[in-house]
């Protein structure tokens, strides 16, 4: 015997999806393919899970609050597309967990925790390769920051990280009301459809995140301010290459489109890319 439930907690961003029609619709939005393994994060009380368990071949479902991992492994006892991990799926690592499971790719579906939401998209960032998509319930600004391009006052550095290695979209809204309890914020379905390859070269990666980091590190100063002192061996070094790659050092950092970002972090590193990038067409050439 497992007893009732015990009350939503506040630390583990516990709301719980009541509404049948949000969870359906998640289910279809993730577009599971027959027998494909479906790793979900926070499981809580199971109501997603049980839906999964139906579309999916297997279900890996990693929770953090051991009482509701009681309750999960008694109703899923019998259940061999289910399994039940008790542990935090921030301190997991991805690949023991899964490729000892299942081979890639793996489909991501979660009502995620909103207070750890961002770490845990960092997470499945540097393991994109795992995964054959993501679904993820975010608090609506969020999921609609990171759809966002710089054209928009959303646009931020999830968006520049998101879709330099995923097709990136929102399928729905879901009001609060569909939640026990209630969350204070609107809630959105975030879609991540991982590219095969990044969309653009960036040379190394941990040097692009850095670069990115400092040209939004603050929405009042000009790329010129964030950027001096840092990436270039003098500031004739940093205006050459500014110049260079043909961006204005007195525009702001959200100004900059993810290919222009590419563009100066290859240049920087005085990556052979950066040349090539001159003659190939951008990938995104043509989109809306
Ligand atoms: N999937 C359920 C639903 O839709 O009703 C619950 C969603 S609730 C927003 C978030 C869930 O993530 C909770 O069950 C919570 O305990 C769990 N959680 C919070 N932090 C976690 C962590 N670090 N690792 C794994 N699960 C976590």
């Amino acid at each position: 015997m497992t007893g009732p439930f015990p009350p939503p907690r506040k630390r583990f961003g516990q709301n719980f999806l009541t509404d049948q029609n949000v969870l359906t619709r998640i289910v279809t939005a993730a577009g599971i393919r027959s027998g494909e393994p479906v790793l979900e994060i926070g499981p809580g009380r199971g109501a997603l899970t049980r839906l999964l368990a139906g579309a999916a071949g297997r279900v890996v479902a990693v929770e953090v609050d051991r009482d509701l991992v009681r309750h999960l492994s008694a109703e899923f006892a019998g259940d061999e597309r289910v399994e039940i991990i008790s542990a935090d799926v921030l301190g997991c690592d991805l690949d023991q967990l899964l490729l000892g499971r299942a081979p890639a790719p793996w489909r991501v579906v979660a009502n995620l925790p909103y207070n750890i939401s961002s770490q845990v998209l960092f997470l499945l960032l540097d393991r994109m390769p795992l995964f054959s998509g993501l679904t993820l319930m975010l608090q609506k600004e969020v999921a609609e920051r990171i759809a966002s391009g710089p054209d928009e006052k959303e646009y931020g550095i999830l968006s520049v990280f998101c879709q330099l290695h995923c097709d990136v979209d929102v399928a729905f809204t879901v009001k609060p009301g569909s939640f026990h309890p209630a969350p204070k914020v609107h809630s959105a379905i975030l879609r991540l459809r991982p590219l095969p390859a990044p969309r653009f070269h960036v040379g190394d990666e941990p040097f692009f995140r850095r670069l990115v980091k400092a040209s939004f590190g603050n929405r009042r100063k000009t790329l010129w301010n964030c950027l001096k002192g840092q990436f270039a061996a003098d500031d004739v070094q940093l205006r050459s290459t500014l110049d260079h790659c043909g961006i204005d050092p007195g525009r702001r950092g959200e100004t900059l489109s993810l290919e222009e970002f590419a563009r100066l972090s290859c240049a920087l590193q005085g990556n052979p890319f950066f040349q090539a990038l001159d003659n190939v067409p951008s990938p995104l050439a043509g989109e809306g």
